[in-house]
């Protein structure tokens, strides 16, 4: 049953977008982070960014204009955590919203003391919503392209939400590859998460982004932007980690450099 459901799925799906040379080189030349893949990597990721590019519809907001190159930057970045998970692990969601620049958004805040809820502004630069939307800034966007070893990168960041939302619970615990132990990845990245956060509330100047302390699937988001664009952070800080992240992104590669 479930296989005839895949093969439908499969006959349903639209072909990949295919993706001119010209155009494809000048997103390699973009996006620094690719540099370092190997000619098979580069156009295996070609191909996933066809598919995504088939398969996702970008949305541009508040006079934001996205032309072939802004849309295919987007993808290379949104696909190269999945370069060897695959396509499949992009699934659920379709929309991605793209603002200019910061973006504010209606929340309401708890406080756990006191049970006072109140309202307030949010000034965001990209979120991942479960079964929504990705929705990014651009202007970050450019600031990670322009700067791409500061340990920041807010696409890889949204997507490793949208990686983590796959098995319905947002806790910094993504679906794991076969081979992969639940257990350790929890006992590990809890052990990492409680240093960084007594790290944090110590007021000690932390390796790691001091924003990864707001929660575990904040941790694991930033942790997983950080093994893309800065991973001796990683093996600074939470050196348990990084052969997981490793086994979880790129089993059977070599750690990037
Ligand atoms: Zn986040």
């Amino acid at each position: 049953m479930f296989d005839l459901i895949r093969r439908l799925r499969a006959r349903l799906a639209p072909a990949p977008r295919p993706i001119p040379d010209d155009l494809w080189q000048a997103t390699l030349a973009a996006c620094p982070l690719l540099a370092p893949l190997s000619a098979d990597e580069r156009e295996r990721l070609r191909a996933l960014c066809g598919l995504f590019l088939a398969h996702k519809r970008y949305s541009p907001v508040q006079g934001m204009t996205l032309d072939d190159a802004r849309c295919l930057v987007i993808a290379a970045y949104a696909c190269l955590p999945v370069l060897d998970l695959g396509f499949d692990w992009l699934r659920g969601w379709r929309e991605i919203i793209v603002y200019p620049g910061e973006f504010r958004v209606r929340r309401e805040h708890h406080d756990d003391h006191t049970g006072v809820v109140t309202e307030g502004d949010d000034v965001l630069i990209g979120e991942a919503w479960e079964r929504g939307p990705l929705i990014l800034s651009w202007a970050d966007i450019e600031q990670d392209l322009a700067d791409p070893h500061a340990g920041y990168n807010v696409i890889v960041h949204e997507i490793a939400h949208k990686l983590d939302m796959l098995d319905g619970a947002t806790d910094g615990v993504p679906p794991l590859p076969a081979g992969m132990e639940r257990r350790e990845w929890i006992g590990a990245f809890q052990r990492a998460y409680d240093a960084h956060c007594a790290a944090v509330d110590d007021g000690a100047d932390t390796v790691l982004d001091p924003y990864a302390a707001e929660s575990p699937d904040e941790f694991f988001a930033v942790l997983c932007e950080t093994w893309y664009s800065a991973p001796a952070q990683i093996r600074d800080e939470a050196p348990e980690l990084a052969p997981l992240l490793q086994r979880f992104f790129h089993a059977g590669r070599l750690v990037p450099a």
